[in-house]
């Protein structure tokens, strides 16, 4: 099969992580007789400096054209300043906007190997298999108005928390499918007990279980849900959840791996290019020396080939592939090892 990839490196080590996982595909393809063809494109910091754009619309345009795209991560100390008119987030939000890529999906696992990594005890993590689903082109980081003003004498900010129904439902119906190949079971995070936007949430989360008879669904409060994720994290299957509490629950799962460095993500829409990305950020700090852990980008690409090619086998064999190295031994810095970037995807491809 033919498909279309565009490359979005960024910043840091983003392009270290993604040409690995470059390499990993292209073993794919030959493997198993697909062509995967690369367009390489600027986004992030590296697009400010160059185009003094983070996202310009040739590169949202090419992504769009895409069957799915690929990035490393943008950012970096040398475009923080908040009062800076263009920003590499600012380029993700209209990525994600542009893309129309509504959830954000977030595996995390605890591999038995790595459990020493991990701030919980080994018994905490034994059995973790959570799949994060997270809203994320509505709610806080999007919703009108927003902004800064002088009211009665007083500085003032406001942010709105707004979400239509049709915006819960699409997230909700594609929680409930990932639970029917999973454990079968969906908890759907809000804040019921105080905001509105969350009761329509709870409303809609109540509506789509009753259609899916087969999938056990509990709600749960987001003070509740930060909690289990550290004293039960194993009672979780599938979580569901708003933009901002899902950036938040996110992260906080992600410890539970042991790296950041190992984690995939796909942001996915109901049609169109899905985007795939490492949770990570560009690391600056072990940026340009080549011992970033290419896990997570190549973990991502696996992904990829799952849910936007519908290739299971061959991501299923990258997953296995991962899953064997870590068994047996070998490691990056991040967890305590020695191997370079470039030694752990050789490790990889050599058991795919
Ligand atoms: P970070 O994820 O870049 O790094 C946090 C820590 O984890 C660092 O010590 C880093 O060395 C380590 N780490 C991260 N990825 C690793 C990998 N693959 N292998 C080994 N170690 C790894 O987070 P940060 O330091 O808070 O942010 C750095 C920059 O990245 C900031 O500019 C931030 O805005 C940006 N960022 C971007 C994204 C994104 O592009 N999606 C996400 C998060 C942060």
């Amino acid at each position: 099969m033919n498909f279309k990839i565009t490359l979005l490196p960024g910043d840091g080590i983003g392009p270290e992580v993604v040409a690995e996982a470059v390499r990993v595909l292209d073993a794919i393809a030959s493997k198993h007789g697909h062509s995967f063809k690369f367009t390489e494109r600027l986004m992030g910091g590296c697009s400010i400096d160059k185009f003094g754009s983070s996202l310009t619309d040739e590169t949202l345009a090419d992504c769009k054209s895409a069957d799915a795209v690929l990035l490393g991560a943008v950012g970096g100390p040398k475009w923080d300043d908040p009062s800076a008119k263009d920003r590499p987030e600012r380029g993700l939000l209209a990525l994600r906007k542009g893309l129309g890529v509504f959830a954000n999906l977030r595996p995390v696992k605890a591999h038995s190997a790595l459990m020493e990594w991990s701030p919980l005890k080994p018994e905490k993590l034994k059995g973790v298999d959570i799949m994060v689903v997270r809203e994320l082109t509505g709610g806080l980081y999007f919703g009108w108005p927003k902004g800064r003003d002088v009211k009665d004498g007083r500085e003032r900010a406001v942010d709105t928390l707004e979400y239509y129904d049709y915006e819960v439902k699409r997230v909700m119906e594609l929680a409930f499918k990932l639970a029917k190949g999973r454990k079968k079971k969906v908890a759907s995070v809000d804040k019921a007990n105080v905001l509105e936007s969350s009761r329509l949430w709870r409303q809609i989360a109540a509506q789509t279980g009753k259609e899916n008879p087969g999938i056990e669904l509990e709600h749960v409060l987001v003070d509740t849900a930060s909690m289990k994720l550290i004293t039960s994290p194993a009672s979780f299957d599938v979580v569901v959840t708003e933009n901002m509490f899902g950036d938040i629950l996110t992260d906080e799962a992600s410890v539970l791996a042991g790296s950041m460095g190992m984690l995939p993500s796909a942001s996915l829409g109901e049609s169109g290019a899905g985007l795939f990305e490492p949770v990570h950020g560009s690391a600056p700090d072990i940026a340009g020396r080549g011992i970033a852990n290419p896990i997570g980008a190549i973990l991502s690409s696996a992904m990829m080939l799952r849910h936007s090619f519908k290739l299971e086998a061959e991501a299923a064999s990258i997953e296995k592939a991962v899953d064997d190295v870590i068994t047996s031994g070998a490691r990056t810095a991040d967890i305590g090892g020695k191997l370079t970037t470039r030694q752990m995807t050789d490790e990889i491809i050599k058991r795919m």
